[in-house]
Formats: structure tokens, sequence, C-alpha cells
């Protein structure tokens, strides 16, 4: 065991730590975790989450930011063999030490969950299956359909890259200390081939951007604000057998694939 004790929660790391075992149990499970699994773990904390993926997993990294956190879970390495620690930041660290093919598992810090997610989608070959803790207000727009007011440019990018099921919400009570938003857990099953060149995925990309940057504008509208071709893009529209004046949050994903191989991209201003 461990002689050092957990130190306090800092606020600004997102450091709000589970400690209802229950809640420990159903992530793990939702991995699905065996002998031939590496894991990697973003933000372990103190260990709650950590602990339990060690025991079926075969092998552990996990990424902690807070050098205090990494000292503690460092005096309690003995009790994992198969946990490798780093120090660092997540969004930056470099992601081929982990091995390809690893699942990833995180209650994230919500400061910073949305990048770390689009870091993680970005590099969705390497990562098969995630699952991850988030607010409940990032999970609901995850799931997102078209049509709501919670679809957005983070619902059609994740689900271009993934299958995602939002699995159960997680009460206020489970972390000490209690964060002042809902949480929920996810379980992304990412898609290894999206039938785009990379060419293609960056236009995509950006289309889908340029359509959502003026949320209350006409996609015809919202796009031309943003460089493209007014005409070209009423023309793909109408081909497509969709309204002139319709809105990004009515288009659907395969919408946005066929409409980003019908537009051109503006030129690079620099
Ligand atoms: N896994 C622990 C648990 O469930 O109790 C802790 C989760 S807590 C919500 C988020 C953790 O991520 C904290 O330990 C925090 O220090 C760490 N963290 C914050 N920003 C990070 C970053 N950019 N890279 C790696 N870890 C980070």
């Amino acid at each position: 065991m461990s002689s050092l004790s957990p130190p306090p929660a800092l606020k600004r790391l997102g450091q709000n730590f589970l400690i209802d075992p229950n809640i420990v149990r159903k992530i793990v499970a939702l991995a699905e975790l065996g002998p031939q699994d590496h894991v990697l773990e973003i933000g372990p904390g103190r260990g709650i989450l950590t602990e339990a993926l060690c025991r079926p997993a075969g092998q552990v990294t996990a990424i902690e930011i807070d050098p205090r956190l990494h000292e503690y879970l460092e005096t309690r390495k003995q009790e994992f063999p198969n946990l490798k620690l780093i120090l660092g930041d997540a969004l930056t660290h470099p992601i081929d030490s982990v091995p390809s093919g690893a699942i990833v598992v995180a209650n994230l810090p919500y400061y910073v969950s949305t990048p770390l997610l689009f870091r993680l989608l970005s590099d969705r070959n390497r990562f098969p299956r995630m699952v991850l803790m988030l607010q409940n207000e990032v999970a609901d727009r995850l799931v997102a359909k078209p049509g709501g007011s919670d679809y957005s440019v983070l619902s059609v990018m994740a689900q271009h890259a993934a299958e995602i099921t939002k699995a159960f919400r997680v009460s206020a009570q489970c972390f000490r200390p209690r964060p002042e938003v809902g949480s929920a857990v996810v379980l992304l099953r990412t898609r290894a081939q999206s039938g785009l060149t990379p060419q293609e995925e960056s236009s995509f990309t950006a289309i889908v951007k340029a359509a959502f940057a003026h949320r209350r504008k006409t996609v015809v509208n919202s796009l031309r604000d943003e460089g493209y071709d007014q005409q070209q893009v009423g023309e793909a529209l109408e081909s497509l057998g969709l309204s002139p004046t319709i809105r990004a949050e009515r288009l659907s994903l395969d919408q946005f694939v066929r409409l980003s191989s019908l537009i051109k991209r503006p030129a690079e201003e620099h």
C-alpha cells in the first residue's frame, strides 16, 4: 500500500474523482477488456479506475498531467505490474507511444474534454473502442440527430468517425468534489474506414465547420460567408434534392459527405 495520502483536488485541472465503485465497475464492463488488451487511460487521478482497469487488461498506459498525482500513483506502482505511468499532457503527448489497437477508457477532465475527443477521433485508426465519461451535455451532442438543438459540428464529426452510444448517466454524487454539471458515459466504436481519401476528408471537415459557422443562416449563406461559391452551393443542394433554404442542423451526415463531394473549397488566402 502507498505511504503517501492523495493530494487535494485541483479544480482547474478538472479533478472530480470518482468515488462510486459501482460506476467504476460499469465503466470497466462496458470496455469489454481481456488479457490481450492494451488500455490507454487519460487522467488516472487517484487511480480508482486505473486499479479496476489493471485487473482484466493485459497492459494499461495512463497519462496524468498533475505531477502530484503522478508521484502518488508511482508509490502504488508495485500493486500494478502491468501499469505504465506517463507524466504528460494528453493533448500533446505523442500518441504513438501507445500501441495501435489500444482501448481508451477515461473519466475525462471536463475543461478539455472536447479537444481531447477531437484528438482521439483524429487518431481513430489506432483506437477501436473508447469508453468515456463526459459532461452529459457533450454526450447529448455526440449522439444528436439532425433537427435538434444539440446537433452540431461535434455530432457530425464524431458520428462520421464512430458509432456512438450513450450508455448511462452518472449523478454528481458519485464524485468528490462534485462537478457542477451532469455526467454520462459514452461508448464509441470507431469506424476504421470512412471511404474518403485524406483530401476528401479535409473537404468534408471544412464544409461541416463552415455550414455550422453561422448557425442561424441557411447553408448557402453560411458557406458563402466562409468563402464558398454561392451558386455552386445552391446547385449542389438542388442536385441532392434539398431545399435552397435548408440550415446545417437539418443535414444528415450522409448529406454532408455528398455535399462536400460536389463543392470546391475556397482557395486558401495565404
Ligand atoms: N480517473 C480519475 C477518476 O476517475 O477518479 C480522475 C478523473 S478526473 C475527472 C480527470 C483527471 O485528468 C485528473 O486527474 C486531472 O489531473 C487529469 N488531467 C487534466 N488535464 C489533463 C491533460 N491535459 N492530460 C492528462 N491528464 C489530465
